[in-house]
């Protein structure tokens, strides 16, 4: 595969939860705009909640980068009204990109008919698409190796393809530490038609057991070998942060020199493991890479 267009790049943040996390997150957003993302995102929680601080996250990070925001938003158990008062919010606010998404309801809600007016993302994306036309910039999000709900990956396919069809422009996929999921999923997207940018999400390796939650949380596939070295080296933190950049440094490599079109890192509002990854990478600070 080659690249032609210019390489994405953008980091994820979430609404702080306490006060020194919002204190901190300043410092944060400052050290990353330093690399020069096309984009920063905010993730916001699912079930229509106001008071979850997306809106105010957004308004830092304008604040603090200048750079381009594009606010996540989740349509389970909302309203029309609702997800439309968010959504002329955000126009109001300059925001120019979206990242469009289901999101879970705890499972109690999500087992039963789920409330609200939206079921699923692909009806978040038509009604923003009818809504706003093409004020917003949509990204959905993709899943290599399955969305852990999906009935299989046949239909999971399926229903990526009708957000596609709804008006999304690109997707930003789930974490994943399989190069391979990643580029069956892009080349099945080719041959369905699908050419929309599908940029890998990548979520640094900083800890033992917080990589196998976040990988068991969204049915990601933990290699075998890079769990067990992981699991021997969590007394030894310099080490562990050593393999785990690595393995994720291999991993983005392997990527882009294979036509992946950027990388969304999951920054878990820290800089420090994204900045040891891009230094790693050998990216530049415009993001436009040096050695891809
Ligand atoms: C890049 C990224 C960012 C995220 N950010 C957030 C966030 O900010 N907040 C948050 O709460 N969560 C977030 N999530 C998690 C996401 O909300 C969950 O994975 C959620 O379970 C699915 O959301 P979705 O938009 O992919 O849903 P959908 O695309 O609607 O898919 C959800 C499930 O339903 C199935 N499905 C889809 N359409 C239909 C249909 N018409 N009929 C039957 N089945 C269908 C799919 O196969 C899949 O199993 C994010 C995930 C990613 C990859």
């Amino acid at each position: 595969m080659s690249q032609s267009s210019p390489l994405s790049f953008s980091f994820e943040l979430f609404p702080p939860r306490t006060p020194e996390s919002m204190a901190k997150l300043p410092a944060v957003i400052g050290q990353l705009a330093a690399l020069r993302p096309d984009f920063f995102s905010v993730t916001h929680g699912a079930g229509g909640s106001d008071r979850d601080g997306t809106y105010e996250t957004l308004l830092t990070v304008v604040e603090h980068s200048g750079a381009e925001v594009a606010p996540h938003l989740t349509c389970v158990g909302s309203t029309r009204a609702h997800i439309g008062a968010h959504l002329a919010r955000f126009r109001e606010a300059g925001v120019k990109r979206i990242v469009a998404l289901r999101g879970d309801l705890p499972a109690t809600a999500m087992s039963s008919a789920a409330p609200g007016e939206f079921h699923y993302a692909n009806e978040l994306v038509s009604f923003i698409r009818e809504a706003h036309g093409d004020a917003f910039k949509i990204e959905v999000a993709a899943y290599p190796e399955m969305h852990p709900q999906a009935a299989g990956p046949g239909a999971d396919f399926e229903h990526f393809r009708r957000k596609v069809e709804a008006g999304a422009d690109g997707a930003l996929t789930q974490l994943f530490y399989n190069a391979d999921a990643y580029f069956h999923f892009v080349d099945r997207c080719k041959r369905a038609g699908i050419a929309i940018p599908i940029v890998p999400g990548i979520m640094p390796i900083t800890s033992f057991a917080n990589t196998v939650r976040f990988c068991g949380g969204c049915g990601a596939d933990l290699p075998r070998w890079v769990k067990l070295r992981l699991e021997e080296l969590q007394d030894d933190k310099p080490a562990l942060l050593d393999f785990g950049l690595d393995v994720v440094t291999r991993l983005c490599e392997t990527l882009l020199q294979n036509g992946a079109p950027g990388l969304h890192f999951y920054t878990i509002n820290q800089a420090e493991p994204t900045l040891r990854l891009w230094k790693s990478l050998g990216l530049s600070v415009r993001g436009t890479p040096t050695r891809f």
